[in-house]
C-alpha cells in the first residue's frame, strides 16, 4: 500500500515549523511516522500537508533532554539516565511494538497515537463496504450507536499511564512560547478531538518530571494478544511513594490505566485509597477490584470488553503487589 500524494515539509528550527503550520492549517505533524503513515496508507483522514519534527534540535538529541520528544523508543529504553530516574519508563518503551518500530517510533508520537477501533483502522474498501464510521467517512459511530455523535475509540499506548505515574507534565511550544500542562490534564474523553486543548501550531517539546520522581516506585502491567508487535488491550501502571523505608507505609499513590478508554486516564480516588496502607494481598486485590469496576472497555478492540474489564482487576493487582522491593 503506498502513501498517498502530499507535500512534504521539513523545517530545522522551531520558528520555520510554526510558519509552515501557519501557512498550511490543513497539515498532520510528522514524528517516526509508525502510526501516522500506517492511517494515512489506509486512506484514514489523510491532509495534504505533512510537518516532519525529525530535524528540530530541541526534540532531539542529549542537549534536548532524557525525556525530548523526538527521543525513540529505542533511545527511551536504552537510556542511562532515564534507568536512573524512572527505570519503569524504559521497561515500558521496551515492551512496545517491535525492535524495529522502536528505532523509528517516538515518545510525542506514542503520546499522541490515534486512537484505535475494529471499524476504523481498516482499509479504504473495508470501511465503505461497511458504511464507514464518524471518525472516518460517516456520521455515526458503529460501536456505540446511540448517540452515535460521540467516537469511542480506544487509545492504546502504554507510556502515557507509566509518565502519569511518575507525575509528568507534558511541555507544549507553540507561535506564543510554551506552556506546561499535567499529563493526565492533556487528554479530552473523544476520540476523534482526544486533546483537551491544542492550541493551534502547537507541539510537544518534551515531559518534565517532578523533582521527587527518583523517589517513586512504579510499575506497570499490560494486557496483549502476543508478547511482542501487538498493541495493549489494557494496561495499568501504579506508583507509590514510601513513608518511610520501601515496602512500609504509602506516603502518596497515583494510579493510572490506558486502553479502556479514548484516553490514558488517572484514577485518583483509587490512589486516595492506597495512602496510609501497606503492600499486602488483600490491599492489592481491593484495589483490582475497585479498577474492574471504574474502567468501561468498549467492543472495537481484538479480545471482548468483559475480558478487559475483568484483566484491569488482575493487571492493577499485579501492578501494586510489584511494587514490593521483594517481588
Ligand atoms: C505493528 C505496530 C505495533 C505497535 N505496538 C504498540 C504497542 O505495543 N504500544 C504502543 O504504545 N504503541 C504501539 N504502536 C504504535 C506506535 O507506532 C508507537 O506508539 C509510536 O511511538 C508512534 O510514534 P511515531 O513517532 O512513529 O508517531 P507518528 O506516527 O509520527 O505520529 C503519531 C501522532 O503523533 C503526532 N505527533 C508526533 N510527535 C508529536 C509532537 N512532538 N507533538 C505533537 N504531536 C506529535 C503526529 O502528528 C501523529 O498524530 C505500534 C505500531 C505498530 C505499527
Ligand atoms: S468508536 Fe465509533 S466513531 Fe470511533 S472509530 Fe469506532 S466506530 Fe468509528
Amino acid at each position: 500500500m503506498r502513501i498517498p500524494d502530499l507535500a512534504l515539509h521539513r523545517p530545522g528550527s522551531l520558528d520555520e515549523a510554526f510558519e509552515a503550520t501557519a501557512a498550511h492549517p490543513d497539515h498532520d505533524l510528522l514524528g517516526g511516522g509508525t502510526d501516522l503513515l500506517c492511517n494515512y496508507k489506509w486512506r484514514l483522514n489523510v491532509r495534504p500537508h505533512v510537518i516532519s519534527l525529525r530535524h528540530l534540535p530541541e526534540l532531539q538529541g542529549e542537549a534536548a533532554g532524557p525525556l525530548a520528544a523526538g527521543r525513540t523508543l529505542h533511545e527511551l529504553e536504552h537510556c542511562p539516565v532515564l534507568a536512573q530516574l524512572c527505570p519503569e519508563l524504559s521497561r515500558a518503551a521496551a515492551q512496545i511494538a517491535t525492535p524495529l518500530i522502536r528505532r523509528t517510533a517516538t515518545l510525542g508520537g506514542n503520546l499522541h497515537l490515534d486512537t484505535r477501533c475494529w471499524h476504523f483502522n481498516q482499509t479504504a474498501e473495508w470501511r465503505l463496504a461497511h458504511d464507514s464510521c464518524l471518525k472516518a467517512e460517516a456520521d455515526q459511530c458503529r460501536v456505540q450507536p446511540v448517540p452515535g455523535d460521540v467516537c469511542v475509540a480506544t487509545y492504546s499506548g502504554d507510556l502515557a499511564p507509566v509518565l502519569m505515574a511518575y507525575g509528568a507534565e507534558a511541555v507544549l511550544v507553540g507561535p506564543d512560547g510554551e506552556r506546561r500542562v499535567p499529563l493526565s490534564e492533556y487528554y479530552a474523553l473523544d476520540g476523534i478531538r482526544r486533546f483537551a486543548e491544542r492550541k493551534p501550531g502547537e507541539l510537544m517539546l518534551r515531559l518534565d518530571l517532578p523533582q521527587d520522581a527518583g523517589d517513586w516506585t512504579v510499575r506497570y502491567q499490560k494486557l496483549r494478544l502476543r508478547e511482542t508487535f501487538d498493541f495493549p488491550e489494557g494496561g495499568v501502571a501504579v506508583g507509590v511513594r514510601w513513608a518511610d523505608q520501601p515496602g512500609g507505609e504509602i506516603a502518596e499513590a497515583r494510579v493510572a490505566s490506558t486502553a479502556y478508554d479514548s484516553v490514558p486516564r488517572v484514577h485518583p480516588d483509587l490512589a486516595e485509597r492506597l495512602v496510609g496502607r501497606q503492600i499486602q494481598e488483600d490491599v492489592a486485590e481491593e484495589l483490582g477490584a475497585s479498577l474492574r469496576e471504574e474502567v468501561r472497555p468498549m467492543k472495537n478492540t481484538s479480545m471482548s470488553p468483559a475480558y478487559r474489564k475483568k484483566m484491569a482487576r488482575v493487571l492493577a493487582k499485579r501492578a501494586l503487589l510489584a511494587c514490593l522491593p521483594s517481588s
